[in-house]
């Protein structure tokens, strides 16, 4: 493998390809086939990098690398050409659709995806294929907030403030979030806060990052809007809130107390477990501080009622007058990679670039115009993910599926489900780096690029628009995404020039495509990000300077005021009972990334964590018979896992913690529950009820 631009053993600057954090770092090619990593000055990770960042580089030549594409011949993928693959599925796609119509096929994106392959493969579900099912696994990571954030600032950007804001902090209130585990380089912006006794984590396990809050509130899973509810109460009661702020910029509040007068902390205490005390502490320090920050993360965010628990924190952040004040705020922690681009630029079943509904007739006529088609070309909304996979060769769902940077067999709730629903169809393509457990079920497979072989653009969990460089070649007999969807398109019948494969032409589309729109992009060019610009989204002209921090003024509603939004807790979907009398969660490890399909190549990942673990209480062990080290199985009404114990004190004694990055016998997804919050559709993957046992013969 070699530099192409610029000379060899030039280090290049470039982001990491994992989490949203985007940490900046170098790469070099090294004398031989290994690629050097190391960690670059970025504000966000302000020089480190995780251990996932440090051994990235040998995912680039790792020998799993798909370099050809794979064809399914009597029950075996066999290496093919690039034309007979995707002629075949150019050819499979146009049959399905000619005999059950243009919903017979559906597509899957990612959050790992570019904002241009987003983009790209958002408009070839419409134009190309002319179907309204596509959506992307970004439904189940950031869907709970995106849809929080809409309804009560207008507008979802997970972080509308800079990062290093953090770092002025007197205090941060984090909520179901593990930044020490999943991006330990957020943590040092936390250590002011920390220092002054203003680090708070709510989080049913002792994680990494509770360790070093100086409050830890442990709330049962699924209970943190009912600590919401109780930590506002305590507030109003104590007279914290901030009223000027509230009737200068709020609306809605006396819904919201309504609801919340009925909780006070003693009754939120009985629900949630957190002492009334230790609510009225947080109360009072969070009314008392000088800045303070609230965050929710996928511990809030991943239930049935993940919107309304999002929506309940908002609602504490507004009666403290957070939002949209310098040196304070409200954020969500997005996930994946381009969790926030990927959720801006049409791949959601629901939406069309720069944030735009897709059922909104101006947005429509927008995008159709960019597009050079007729707005009635453009279908209405499609399913959403779980939604979307669950119907998959049912009597009136897809019966054909296309992924792209997506491994649903490990990552979808119900797993074992949606795999059954995946051998249903009549045609499964996939565009991997590798052979995924969904990959390995397809029909045929496309080799395509990695992060460091191909330009893109990335948005990080602060809005931040960043753009990566191609720094070295892509192993021969390669593609890039763009390449795919472009030479599916043209098979399909587009005209090449609506399918773009240069990133920057992409993007340069992209841009006029979100001008106008929430996430406005059209003032931000590969020249602004060459340059080194900093530019945070909404950039609605070639001129403006980004906008790092937003709703200082106003927010995006009409009016320019946010929204209370009155919620009432109702509790986990399902509930232990004698069956199943303990819960469990799910969540990351340090060591590995979503599905673990690229850090499970990653000979320092694994030998770590070469395995699936369920964390639990000693006691809880001992009850079922199990002891540190042996194999227990964890059943749910839906399927059951294999894990190896490891038995950890500070576990509740009703409580089972597991990740989730594992294949086969070993995936936490077997047993999660697919009940889907009824706004944001995100599946309960954060609790469900269990029971857990020996393995047998172990
Ligand atoms: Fe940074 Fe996230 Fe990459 Fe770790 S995985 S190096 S925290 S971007």
């Amino acid at each position: 493998m070699t530099l192409t631009e610029p000379e060899p053993r030039t280090a290049v600057a470039t982001h990491c390809p994992y989490c949203a954090l985007q940490c900046g770092m170098s790469l070099t090619a090294g004398e031989g086939a290994e690629v050097e990593v190391a960690p670059r000055q970025f504000p966000t990770n302000a020089g480190g990098l995780c251990q996932k960042g440090w051994t990235s580089g040998s995912l680039l030549t790792s020998p799993a690398r798909l370099t050809t594409p794979l064809i399914r011949l009597d029950g075996e993928l066999r290496p093919a050409s690039w034309d007979a693959a995707l002629g075949l599925i150019a050819g499979k796609l146009a049959e399905i659709q000619a005999r059950h119509g243009k919903d017979a096929v559906a597509v899957f994106g990612g959050g790992g995806l570019t904002n241009e392959k987003s983009y790209l493969l958002g408009k070839f579900a419409r134009v190309a294929l002319g179907t309204s099912q596509v959506d992307y696994n970004g439904r189940f990571c950031m869907s709970s907030a995106a849809a929080a954030g809409n309804r009560a600032f207008g507008l979802d950007r997970g972080l509308p403030f800079p990062l290093t804001d953090l770092a002025d902090a007197d205090v941060v209130l984090l909520v179901g979030a593990n930044p020490a585990e999943t991006m330990p380089p957020l943590v040092k912006h936390l250590e002011r806060a920390k220092s002054l006794g203003g680090l708070i984590v709510a989080d049913p396990r002792r994680t990494p990052t509770a360790e070093q809050a100086n409050l830890h509130l442990t709330p049962s899973p699924g209970k943190d809007l009912a600590l919401a509810l109780g930590i506002l109460h305590a507030l109003v009661a104590e007279s914290g809130v901030d009223q000027p702020y509230m009737d200068e910029r709020t609306r809605g509040f006396s819904a919201v107390w309504r609801i919340a007068s009925r909780w006070w902390p003693e009754r939120a205490e009985r629900v949630t477990g957190v002492s009334a005390a230790d609510q009225r502490t947080v109360a009072a320090k969070l009314a008392n501080a000088r800045n303070a920050y609230i965050l929710t993360a996928r511990g809030a965010e991943q239930h049935a009622t993940g919107a309304d628990t999002v929506s309940a924190w908002i609602n504490l952040a507004l009666a403290l007058g957070l939002p949209g004040k310098p040196g304070s705020g409200f954020g969500c922690l997005t996930g994946q990679g381009n969790g926030q681009g990927g959720r801006e630029h049409g791949q959601k079943a629901d939406q069309l670039p720069g944030y735009r509904k897709i059922d909104d007739p101006a947005a429509r006529e927008h995008v159709a115009r960019v597009w050079g088609v007729d707005p009635a070309e453009i279908p209405g909304p499609g399913r959403s993910a779980y939604e979307l996979l669950d119907a998959l060769g049912t009597a009136d769902g897809p019966r054909a599926l296309l992924v792209f940077g997506s491994n649903p067999v490990v990552s979808a709730p119900h797993s074992a489900h949606i795999a059954d629903r995946l051998s249903t169809v009549e045609f499964l393509g996939c565009a991997d780096l590798v052979l995924s457990e969904t990959s390995a079920l397809a029909d045929v497979v496309l080799p395509v690029t990695q992060w460091a072989e191909e330009d893109g653009t990335m948005t990080n969990l602060e809005g931040r628009v960043l753009l990566r460089k191609r720094a070295l070649d892509p192993p021969p007999g390669v593609r890039t995404d763009l390449d795919v969807l472009a030479g599916l398109a043209t098979r399909l019948g587009q005209p090449a020039e609506r399918f773009p494969t240069d990133a920057e032409t992409v993007f340069d589309e992209l841009r006029a495509a979100s001008k106008g729109g929430l996430a406005d992009y059209s003032g931000i060019s590969y020249d602004r990000l060459r340059a080194g610009e900093a530019l945070y989204w909404p950039v609605p002209e070639a001129t403006h300077p980004g906008t790092p921090r937003m709703f200082l003024d106003r927010f995006a509603h009409p009016d320019g005021k946010a929204r209370f939004v009155p919620v009432e807790h109702s509790g986990p979907a399902e509930p232990p009972d004698t069956e199943f009398p303990l819960q469990a969660t799910t969540g990351r490890v340090l060591q590995h990334y979503q599905s673990g399909a690229q850090t499970r190549l990653v000979d320092e990942l694994t030998e770590a964590v070469p395995e699936a673990f369920v964390e639990v209480h000693p006691d809880t062990a001992a009850r079922a018979g199990l002891a540190d080290g042996d194999w227990a199985r964890i059943a749910s009404r839906r399927g059951e896992t294999v894990a190896r114990v490891r038995c950890v004190p500070s576990m509740g004694i009703d409580l089972v913690f597991l990740p989730f990055h594992f294949p086969g016998a070993q995936r936490a997804n077997l047993f999660t529950n697919p009940a889907l919050d009824p706004t944001s559709r995100m599946p309960e993957f954060k609790v469900c009820a269990v029971k857990l046992s020996i393995v047998d013969g172990a």
